[in-house]
């Protein structure tokens, strides 16, 4: 995964929100993870701290929920979770499993600040 794109676009989410609600800065975003995305939490913010500079954004803090991923074995039809790698099936040990979420990376909430308040 590209750290760069995927901070650009959380950037272009949160201008494009603050902007609309008339924001004079934006404190912190809420960011959900997928335990499987390939995200790493330091490379976004090392590019954030670059690119947010001269926006609305500039200082926001970034606030990472890493979620469970689920997946289901194909052959017994099992579903579980895991916080670590993909891991093959707990209730028959077969690695013919499929993701069901894990892998899913977006804003999920927007905190700001306005200018009169
Ligand atoms: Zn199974």
């Amino acid at each position: 995964m590209h750290e760069l794109a995927v901070t650009e676009s959380i950037l272009s989410i949160s201008e494009k929100y603050a902007k609309e609600n008339g924001a004079s800065k934006v404190t912190s975003i809420n960011l959900v993870i997928g335990r499987l995305s390939s995200i790493v939490d330091e490379s976004v913010q090392f590019y954030w701290d670059i690119i947010s500079k001269d926006s609305l954004c500039y200082q926001a803090i970034l606030n990472f929920e890493r979620r469970s991923a689920v997946l289901k074995c194909n052959v017994c039809d099992h579903e579980y979770e895991i916080d670590t790698s993909l891991q093959p099936c707990p209730a028959c040990g077969s690695p013919n499993i499929k993701v069901i979420s894990g892998e899913e990376f977006f804003v999920d909430s927007i905190e700001i600040e306005k200018a009169d308040e």
